[in-house]
């Protein structure tokens, strides 16, 4: 029986075998694609058999690159609501508008979709572990599907990672190394002398794992491809597979030819992909210093950016930048009309909605799916510019925010610091500070206490006793880097 599906080189066309486990081609070097042979797969699947099914990524086996269901590793990812939006809707004037809903994910992603095919493919090699250079969201996922799997998996992170996906990675034990984005090199799908397998955002069975999104929206609206679909380009994986896989769904069958008009949307400070559709320029112009808080969509060079720009084109779709500005105001509109509450780059989908409608670009009869790709909560930091004008709520959002720190440390621990920031003082000399300020009623031990403590925490150094005419012995206190630091980050929060 012929092969369901060949790994091939999209530079020499060479064909691999099945078991060939990396995703860039030995000879050249370029990435592999997967192909499928539709007559193989018709034979085998049809709608009904796939409505029977229950709901998930999986159930779609056929139409994904894994030879056998036996190493399959699922925390039940896809089968992701398609919620009509009519609030929204009505707000943007559109008559028929749905999100796709894909924060209800295992870890808050669209990725995981990607995650169970790539991990399972993986454990299937006996490959020992896992490692990834995340640009966003790749890294939560690889860490809580290797969990499953019993695979270890190795992260590099730089500080600029969003605080919840963090969370995330340290509760799924996964291996952090903290570093530098600018210095790591990305060695794509390559094995290194530990066994170990390099994931990347584009790596070609990750992303197969995607397009099942568009097989869900089709089968979601009884077999019938919506008249367009809104993804945000992070590396142009997304926009590409939701392409390949309406095309699919047509291929056999299952949907009459694809008219769904693929649209992308990136952020006005980095958007390499709309900057060649609207010039109709063949080539994608990296930029080199790309600027928005969504993380997920900051990639200045996309490496999948030309499948992206060819699958807008094919589908007769369009692509638009927005601002930050805008992707804020559109994760509220979304969060208070439809109470879906999506990061950055996947609110950019309905300000790219808005704007396109705005410019006459999409009419207002037209069915829209937007792709919402993650949750909110990823990156706590927007609910402090989604109140900025709001003084109030602001102020107790960050007293919540700034409650583990202060009820570790004690406020009067804190107002020492702050004393000690101005200059060094000595004991007595605090205690005096304290008591004037008239806030605080404190004996001398219980100051001589705290800075101790304060002394075994690194936050501040006593200094060796100076001599005073006529008086005992004094030793003053002065702040350490780590405590100047640490008041830094207190000030900051309360600010
Ligand atoms: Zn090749």
């Amino acid at each position: 029986m012929p092969q369901r599906f060949l790994l091939q080189c999209l530079g020499c066309d060479k064909t691999l075998p099945l078991h060939h486990l990396t995703p860039v081609c030995p000879g050249c070097e370029e990435p592999l694609s997967i192909n499928y042979n539709y007559d193989v797969i018709r034979e085998a699947l049809d709608k009904h058999k796939v409505k029977s099914r229950g709901p998930g990524v999986w159930k779609y086996f056929e139409l994904l690159p894994l030879a056998k269901k036996l190493n399959i590793i699922s925390l039940g990812e896809g089968g992701t609501f398609l919620q009509k939006c009519e609030r929204l809707a009505k707000t943007l004037g559109l008559r028929k508008l749905y999100v796709k809903n894909e924060t209800t994910n295992p870890t808050g992603s669209f990725i995981d979709r990607g995650m169970t095919v790539l991990v399972s493919r993986v454990l299937d090699a006996k490959v020992g572990s896992l490692s990834c250079v995340p640009i966003g969201n790749l890294g939560a996922s690889l860490a809580a599907y290797t969990a499953k799997s019993g695979l270890t998996s190795r992260i590099s992170l730089s500080s600029e990672v969003d605080l919840g996906k963090l969370y995330q990675m340290i509760a799924y034990d996964a291996d952090i190394l903290f570093s530098d984005h600018r210095k790591t090199k990305y060695i794509p799908g390559r094995h290194n002398s530990m066994n170990e397998y390099m994931v990347t955002p584009s790596d070609p069975f990750l992303i197969e794992g995607e397009k099942t999104i568009a097989y869900e929206v089709c089968e979601q609206l009884d077999w019938r491809s919506p008249q367009r679909i809104i993804a945000p380009i992070g590396t142009g994986g997304l926009l590409s597979m939701i392409w390949k896989g309406l095309q699919e769904l047509s291929f056999l069958n299952f949907t009459r030819p694809s008219t769904t008009k693929v649209t992308g949307v990136q952020a006005a400070g980095c958007c390499p992909i709309v900057d060649a559709f609207r010039n109709q320029r063949e080539t994608i112009e990296s930029v080199s210093n790309p600027k928005t808080f969504a993380v997920d969509i900051r990639v200045g060079a996309p490496p999948l950016g030309q499948k992206a720009l060819n699958a807008i084109r094919d589908s007769k779709g369009t692509a638009v930048a927005v601002s930050d500005v805008e992707i804020l105001e559109a994760i509220r509109l979304l969060a208070k009309t439809e109470g879906v509450f999506a990061e950055p780059s996947a609110a950019s989908t309905i300000a790219g909605l808005k704007k396109l409608i705005k410019l006459g670009a999409i009419d207002r009869d037209e069915e829209v799916v937007c792709v919402i790709t993650g949750a909110g909560l990823k990156d706590p930091s927007v609910v402090d510019r989604l109140v900025s004008n709001q003084q109030r709520v602001r102020r107790f959002v960050h007293g919540v925010e700034g409650r583990r720190v202060t009820t570790k440390l004690g406020a009067t621990k804190v107002r020492i610091l702050m004393i000690l920031s101005e200059r060094e003082v000595h004991g007595y000399g605090i205690w005096k500070m304290l008591t004037e300020e008239g806030s605080q009623q404190i004996t001398i031990p219980s100051v001589y206490q705290h800075l101790v403590e304060l002394e075994a925490l690194k936050l501040l150094r006593r200094l060796e006793p100076q001599p005073v005419i006529g008086k005992r012995k004094r030793r003053y206190c002065s702040l350490t880097q780590k405590g100047l630091d640490v008041l830094t980050t207190l000030r900051r929060i309360e600010s």
